[in-house]
This record gives structure tokens, sequence and C-alpha cells, in this order.
């Protein structure tokens, strides 16, 4: 009898896995933690039954949502990210030669435990002298670093979904986009990941609205992540400066995704996505 995950993108839409087998389930004090085999896929992460990341795919999400911003920003040295706890993101943050410092804030060791365990394409930067990570909520890390003398030049957003009442929702609120601003450096750059536009419209809308409002430059760009719900994924970015369209060095070799073509392409909005967005300094 074959095994399926299933997972809801809507009360009227799933999306379904054939699984070769479960590997690890656990109830953190944050989530519910799953790690399957998918026979299309590979290996996959699940947060309270939210696909967040496969071997067949991550490094789409992964390249889109560091080279982007990393490759726009003058002299990237100080790099915040915000979750991450697969270390995908990290991985790829660490692959810029320019990055001397990388804080990840991940409110759950226990994904970053699975992730060493399961995951170790992800995790091989874990151990880079460079990162320090933090286990504690990415809000309240930045509500205190709002006032503090340390600053970030680019902060990255790579968190669980804000739907429901999982630990995400903390990171798409206007006192959030407001601290991120104040740790920022002159100059910084940051990026959240805005989710998938057919089946969560209303947050990249929620999320360019405020961010157009407090930040000289507000900009969306998306990529196609089969895993994801309808395979489209957005992204938005609030800069104090650079223009993310822009990328001012070459990307680190064997990139599997980007390109300097896709980066331009990425900031191709459909008219369909341009109505999504609240803000018209796009
Ligand atoms: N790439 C995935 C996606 O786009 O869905 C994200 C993957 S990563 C595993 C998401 C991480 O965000 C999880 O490890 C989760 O624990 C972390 N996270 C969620 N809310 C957080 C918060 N408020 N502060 C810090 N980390 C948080």
């Amino acid at each position: 009898m074959s095994l399926w995950f299933f997972e809801s993108a809507s009360p009227a839409h799933k999306l379904q896995w054939k699984v070769k087998r479960e590997i690890y389930s656990v109830e953190s004090p944050f989530q519910h933690i799953q790690v399957l085999e998918t026979e299309q896929f590979g290996m996959a992460l699940i947060l309270d039954g939210i696909m967040q990341t496969t071997l067949g795919d991550e490094f789409i999400y992964h390249e889109m949502l560091a080279l982007i911003p990393l490759l726009s920003h003058p002299d990237p040295r100080k790099v915040l990210i915000i979750g991450g706890g697969d270390g995908g993101l990290s991985r790829e943050v660490l692959r810029i030669p320019e990055v001397q410092q990388v804080v990840m804030v991940e409110i759950d060791p226990a994904v970053v435990d699975v992730a060493r365990r399961f995951f170790p394409h992800h995790t091989e930067a874990l151990n880079d002298s460079r990162l320090q990570i933090l286990f504690e909520d990415g809000a309240s890390f930045l509500s205190r670093q709002a006032s503090a003398e340390e600053k970030f030049d680019v902060i990255l957003v790579d968190s669980t979904d804000p739907e429901g009442d999982g630990p995400g929702r903390f990171l798409y609120t206007p006192e959030f986009h407001a601290d991120v601003k104040r740790a920022l450096n002159v100059g910084g750059v940051y990026v959240q990941h805005t989710g998938a536009p057919f089946f969560n419209p209303d947050v990249v809308s929620m999320v360019s609205a405020d961010v157009g409002k407090k930040f000289p430059v507000c900009q969306t760009y998306w990529a196609t992540v089969p895993t994801y719900p309808g395979g489209i994924f957005t992204f938005t970015a609030g800069s104090l400066g650079p223009d993310l369209k822009k990328p001012l060095r070459q990307a680190p070799s064997e990139c599997q995704w980007y390109t300097p073509e896709i980066h331009r392409l990425a900031f191709s909005l459909p008219p369909y996505f341009q109505k999504l967005i609240r803000n018209p300094g796009h």
C-alpha cells in the first residue's frame, strides 16, 4: 500500500507527495517536525504539516533568497538570518567571499539538530567559523537589536509562513519591519519570502504595503519552486539604497539556478502579481 504526504495549500487545494518512508517525527516546543523520504524530491523537511525544503529543489529558494540581495549590495560584510534552521540559506550566504560574519537567529534548536542529522547537504556550512547561531525568537532578538550599536548590511528572513499560529507570524508585522530597518546599516538591504501568490496573496500585498512605506526602495521578485504551492514563490525586499535588480558582482560558481539573466527576469512581474503589490514604488 502506497504512503502519501498531503499538504493543504488552502481548504480547497491539496498537494501530495508519494513517500518511501517517514524517517523522523517529533513535537518540539515550537512545532511538529517531520522528515520524509519522498519518491520525487528525496529527503523533505516538514514543519507543522507544511513542506519547508527538499533535497530535490532546495537550491532554487536558497540561491534566490541569498544571491539577489547579496550580489546587489556593494559590501555585504555582516549578514543576519532570521530562521533558516535547515542550514540551506547560510550555506549560500557563506559562499559569498565578501561576507565576514553571519548571525543566524533560529527559534527552534530541534530543527537545526534534525537538519544536521538528515540534511548534511544543507548543513555543510553550519560549522563555518564566520557563522554564529542563536536560539531565540527573531522578532524579540531584533527588537533588542534595533537599539543596539551593532548593525547589519543584509537581513534575510527565512522563516515558516505567517499563516496559522506558528512562530513565523511574528516576522511579518509592521513592528518587525520597523525593527529590521533600525537594525540595518546605512545602505542596508532586507528580504523575506512572501509566500505563494496564488494561495496566500495577502502576504505579498501586506508586506509590500508596509515595507513600501518604511523603505525608500521596495521590490518584489519571484521564482518557480516546484514543491511550494502553485510552484511559484515571491520575495519582498526593503532597501536603504541598493537596487536589487542590479547585481554588482559575479555569482559564485556552480549555482544550480541563479544566473544574471534569472536575476533580471525575477523582477519581471506578470500583471497578475503587479496587482497584488501595494506599493507603487516598484
Ligand atoms: N525555506 C522555508 C520556507 O520558505 O518555507 C523555510 C525553512 S526554515 C526550516 C524555517 C525556519 O524558521 C524554521 O526552522 C523555524 O523554526 C524558523 N522560525 C519560524 N519562526 C521563527 C521566529 N519567530 N524566529 C526565529 N526562527 C523562526
